[in-house]
């Protein structure tokens, strides 16, 4: 059964807006109860798969809060709705393990945050953390946080068996690091891992239980994204923990679409000559040789001009998912202009091109592009390639440019390949 969100409150409006907001940032479907009594038979049936539950403190027949008792016993993480943002809620949740966070459900901004807060739970499952500190209370203190915004974690004791996990586990994404560590301080570790060539994106936090006020600008200055003290409360942890991890998708989002091709989804000319280094690297180390294509489809202004130029872009989408599946995940495929592909594949020498390029233009040959009506749409390529790989690229992509040409007054819809 399908995971899903349990929300209790006996306010029919309340649970229409947050219902509103939820559905903006999350996938799951909700389940909704108007007091203890509804909540308890809903738990009993499908306790298990509440991901999290969003609780009101009053309710009907509960009025001082012990539906927080009765999903604790459950083990589901829960957020509470409170009327106020008062001191107690923040008490409240540094008390109840299970406790997540509390939104103040009189304002449409919090209601709003629920469903950010809720988007970012479900994301953090999946993503690891790393904190590093000597003492192994302070250490626990921490993880038991971030387990609470529902991370994976991993501890080290030091700066070395930090920088041992992070050289493992390529998938760590955060590391919390203590300022007082037996043999290289917090400041020193930020920069060695600033330098880990398979850590770019890494978020690091740094935080201390030394007073000193300039820790914060030095953590920063030494690469951190963030500073806290470990003082610090579950509700402001969550919040900078948060307001990190979504930055850096922000950022990486941004990344991936500067180096796509938006129509297809291909990657695009920039990102194709910014990967050139590393294919030219590789070659050179492994002594392989390599192949460069250019593929046109031919008469496509045909397409648009006769069925339209939506059903171009559908051609150019359903070519592009053609071209995915049969090429290597090693090879490079970019959309490089209109109707015009590059693909690069690695480890391949004339014979292989011939019968790589070969096959791909009889493939597409035999495709339905797809139905217009009754009537299926198929088009033809031509593609120019140059395996002449002891050239610099710019030389390859203009011999295989004008053997695209070649095949082009050939006649269309073959491969001329040097
Ligand atoms: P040839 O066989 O010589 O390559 O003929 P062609 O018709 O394919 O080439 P031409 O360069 O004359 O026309 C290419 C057409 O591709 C013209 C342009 O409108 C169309 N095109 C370019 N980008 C897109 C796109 O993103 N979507 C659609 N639908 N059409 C596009
Ligand atoms: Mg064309
Ligand atoms: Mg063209």
């Amino acid at each position: 059964m399908q995971e899903r969100i349990l929300l209790v409150d006996d306010s029919l409006f309340i649970c229409k807006t947050v219902l509103k907001h939820l559905d903006v940032h999350v996938d799951l479907p909700v389940d909704i109860a108007h007091n203890l009594e509804d909540a308890m038979r809903l738990v009993e049936r499908d306790g298990q798969h509440y991901f999290v539950a969003l609780l009101d403190l009053n309710l009907p027949d509960a009025q001082d809060g012990e539906i927080v008792d009765y999903i604790s016993m459950h083990n589901i993480p829960f957020v509470v709705f409170s009327g106020s943002e008062s001191e107690s809620m923040k008490s409240m949740c540094e008390k109840h393990a299970l406790m997540i966070d509390y939104v103040n459900k009189d304002s449409v901004y919090s209601i709003n945050y629920l469903g950010t807060l809720i988007n970012r739970l479900q994301k953090n499952r999946n993503i690891e953390a790393l904190v590093v500190d000597d003492s192994s209370m302070c250490r626990k203190r921490v993880v038991n946080k971030l387990n609470r915004a529902m991370l994976k974690t991993h501890e080290a004791a030091t700066a070395e068996d930090a920088l041992i996990i992070l050289s493992e586990q390529e998938g760590i994404k955060l590391v919390m690091i203590d300022y007082n560590l037996p043999s290289m301080n917090g400041f020193e570790l930020c920069k060695r891992l600033r330098d880990m060539p398979n850590h770019k994106d890494l978020i690091i936090i740094g935080f201390s239980g030394v007073g000193d006020d300039r820790l914060a600008s030095r953590y920063l200055k030494s690469g951190a994204n963030d500073y806290i003290p470990k003082s610090c409360s579950q509700e402001e942890l969550l919040c900078r923990v948060m307001q990190n991890l979504n930055m850096q998708d922000f950022i990486c989002s941004y990344r991936d679409a500067s180096n796509q091709d938006f129509l297809t989804g291909l990657h695009n000319r920039r990102f194709l000559f910014a990967s050139l280094p590393r294919i030219q690297a590789n070659a050179k180390r492994y002594k392989q040789a390599y192949a460069v294509a250019i593929m046109d489809i031919d008469h496509f202004k045909q397409i648009n001009d006769s069925l339209g130029h939506e059903a171009g872009d559908r051609v150019l989408k359903s070519l592009a998912s053609e071209l995915k599946d049969r090429l290597r995940e090693s090879d490079m495929l970019a959309r490089i202009g209109g109707e015009e592909f590059c693909i690069v594949a690695e480890n391949c020498d004339r014979d292989k091109a011939a019968l790589l390029f070969e096959g791909l233009r009889s493939r597409i040959e035999d495709t339905v592009m797809f139905s217009h009506g009754d009537d299926p749409v198929r088009v033809t390529v031509s593609i120019g390639v140059c395996c002449d790989s002891d050239l610099a690229f710019d030389e390859m992509m203009l011999l295989a440019d004008n053997n695209l040409y070649k095949a082009k007054e050939a006649g269309r819809n073959r491969i001329k390949i040097t």
